[in-house]
C-alpha cells in the first residue's frame, strides 16, 4: 500500500512487525543458586531486581519480555522460591515442570563449578520427557580457566554446554544466539499443533475464588483424564470437558488442584501456574470472588491475561452469598478497579448452586469471536476517514496531525497499525480505540494499536 509521505518498505515493515502474534516463550530452569535469576537479568538487559526479591516475598511477576538480535520473546524466570517441605528435588521438579510445560524452548542452567548433581539429573529426565528444545548453560564460568568445568557437562547428554558467566556477561551472547535457533518464530501452542483442535481455556483466579469448585461443577465429578502416564498416577495437566455440546480443553487443571504440601513460596507457585496456563490458552476465564473486595492480586491476574493478549471472560463467583448492599458496592468496584477490562463479557455465577453456568459458554464464544475479528482494510479506512473528519485531532504548534491510513496487521488479538502525518496524542489514541470497539465489537479482547509517524 502506498501511503503519502512513507516509503513502501516502511509501510510493509510496520505492518509485518505489528502483525506478529504472541511471542515465543523461553523458560530458565535449574536448581536454586545456580544463577537463574542473574541470567534472567542478563537476558532481559535490565536491573529489575529479579535477584533481590527472594522467596517469602510475594512475586507476581514471572514473565519478562526480552529482545536479542532483533527478535522478541518472553522469559519465564523460575528463580523465585526455595525448596518446599518435600525437599529440594520435588520442588525443583515441580517448578521446572510448570515452566517447561508453558515454554517453547528451555535454558537449563547448571553451576559448572559444582558440576552435575542428582537434582540436575532429575531435571534432565523431565526435559527429555517434555521433548522441548534445550540450551544448556554452564554458568559461573567467569574466566578461561572455568571452560574445562563446562566441558564436563557434556555428560548430561543435552548436547553442547554453553559456558557463561551470568554475573559478568561472558559468553551470554553466544548462548542467546543458540536460544534464538531453538525458539520457534511463533509459539507452538498457538499456531502449531492446535489448529482445528479444541479451544483452550485457562481458568484462573487467586486462591479460594472457587476454581476447582467451578471445574467440578461444569465437568461433573467424572472428568476425562487425558494425560494418564502408564504406571503412575499423575495429576492431569489438560482436560477435555464438554460444555454446551462442544469439547473444550481446560489447560493446566493440575494447577487448579490444591497442593497442600506447597507452603513456602505458594504465592509464587500460583503466579507461575497462572502465567503458564495463560500462555497455553486462547481464552482466560478469570474467576473473581464477588463476596470480597476486588484485590490487587485480582488486578494482577487480569493484567497478566491482558498483557499476554488473550481473550478474556470475567466470572464473578459465589453470587449465592451476595446481599443487595454487596451487589451495589461490587458494581462500583468493577467500574473503578477493573476499568482496564471494561470490554470483557461478564457472568455472575455460583459454583455452589450452579447459577448461570449456562452463560459461561456463550461468554467464552463471544470473547473468542472478538479475539479473531478481522476488519477489512477498505472498511477500516472508510471508518477512519469519517472519524477523522468528524473529530479531527487537536491542533498542536500550528499543525494538525492526521491519520492517513490504517490496516489490521493481525488477529488473536486484533492488532492495528495507523500511519499518521504527525504525533498522535495518547488521548486521541484512546478515543480511536473506543470508537473502533464501538464500531467493530471487539468484545472480550484486548486490541493493540501502533501508530507510525511520517518523518
Ligand atoms: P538462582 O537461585 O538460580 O536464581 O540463583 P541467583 O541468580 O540468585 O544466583 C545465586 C548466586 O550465584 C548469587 O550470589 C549470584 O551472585 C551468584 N552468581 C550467579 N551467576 C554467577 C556467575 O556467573 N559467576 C559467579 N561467580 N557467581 C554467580
Ligand atoms: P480455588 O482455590 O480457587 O480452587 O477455590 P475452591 O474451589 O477450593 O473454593 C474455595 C472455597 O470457596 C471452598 O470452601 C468452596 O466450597 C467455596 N466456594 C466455591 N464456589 C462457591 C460458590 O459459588 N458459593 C459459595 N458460597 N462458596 C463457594
Amino acid at each position: 500500500a502506498a501511503v503519502e509521505g512513507f516509503d513502501i518498505e516502511d509501510v510493509e515493515g510496520a505492518i509485518e512487525a505489528a502483525g506478529h502474534g504472541p511471542l515465543p516463550v523461553l523458560a530458565v530452569v535449574g536448581r536454586p543458586n545456580v544463577g537463574k535469576s542473574t541470567l534472567v537479568n542478563r537476558i532481559i538487559g535490565r536491573r529489575e531486581a529479579v535477584v533481590e526479591d527472594k522467596p517469602g516475598v510475594t512475586r507476581d511477576r514471572v514473565t519478562y519480555e526480552a529482545e536479542w538480535a532483533g527478535r522478541r520473546f518472553k522469559v519465564v524466570d523460575t528463580g523465585g522460591w526455595e525448596q518446599d517441605v518435600l525437599g529440594i528435588d520435588a520442588s525443583v521438579a515441580a517448578q521446572a515442570e510448570y515452566a517447561i510445560e508453558a515454554a517453547d524452548a528451555v535454558v537449563f542452567v547448571v553451576d559448572a563449578k559444582v558440576g552435575a548433581t542428582d537434582t540436575d539429573e532429575a531435571v534432565v529426565r523431565l526435559l527429555r520427557k517434555a521433548a522441548k528444545p534445550v540450551v544448556l548453560a554452564a554458568n559461573k564460568v567467569d574466566g578461561l580457566s572455568g571452560e574445562a568445568d563446562a566441558a564436563y557437562l557434556w555428560s548430561l547428554g543435552l548436547g553442547e554446554p554453553h559456558p557463561v558467566s551470568a554475573l559478568h556477561g561472558r559468553g551470554t551472547g553466544d548462548m542467546l544466539d543458540a536460544v534464538l535457533e531453538a525458539l520457534p518464530e511463533a509459539p507452538e501452542q498457538t499456531f502449531g499443533t492446535a489448529v482445528g483442535g479444541p479451544r483452550r481455556i485457562a481458568l484462573i483466579g487467586r486462591p479460594n475464588v472457587g476454581k476447582s469448585s467451578l471445574l467440578n461443577k461444569v465437568a461433573g465429578e467424572e472428568r476425562v483424564v487425558v494425560n494418564e502416564i502408564a504406571g503412575t498416577t499423575r495429576d492431569p495437566v489438560d482436560e477435555l470437558i464438554e460444555l454446551g455440546g462442544v469439547i473444550w480443553k481446560f489447560v493446566d487443571t493440575a494447577g487448579i488442584r490444591k497442593r497442600v504440601h506447597l507452603q513456602q513460596g505458594a504465592d509464587y507457585y500460583a503466579s507461575l501456574r497462572t502465567a503458564a496456563a495463560v500462555e497455553k490458552a486462547e481464552v482466560a476465564v478469570i474467576l473473581i470472588d464477588a463476596s470480597e473486595s476486588i484485590s490487587v492480586q485480582d488486578q494482577r491476574i487480569v493484567t497478566m491475561a491482558v498483557d499476554a493478549g488473550r481473550a478474556i471472560v470475567l466470572a464473578f463467583n459465589k453470587w449465592d452469598t451476595l446481599d443487595e448492599e454487596r451487589r451495589y458496592y461490587l458494581e462500583r468496584e468493577i467500574e473503578t478497579e477493573l476499568a482496564q477490562v471494561a470490554w470483557a463479557p461478564r457472568v455472575n455465577v455460583s459454583a455452589r448452586t450452579g447459577r448461570h453456568m449456562e452463560k459461561l459458554v456463550p461468554a467464552i464464544e463471544t470473547a473468542l469471536a472478538g479475539w479473531e475479528t478481522r476488519v477489512p482494510t477498505g472498511r477500516l479506512n472508510a471508518f477512519l476517514g469519517e472519524l477523522v473528519s468528524a473529530h479531527p485531532h487537536p491542533i498542536r504548534g500550528g499543525k494538525q496531525p492526521r491519520i492517513l491510513f490504517g490496516t489490521q496487521a493481525g488477529t488473536k488479538p486484533p492488532r492495528f497499525v495507523l500511519f499518521a502525518s504527525g504525533f498522535i496524542e495518547a488521548g486521541y489514541r484512546r478515543f480511536i480505540e473506543r470508537r473502533l470497539r464501538e464500531e467493530f465489537s471487539f468484545e472480550g479482547t484486548p486490541i493493540h494499536i501502533s501508530v507510525r509517524v511520517r518523518e
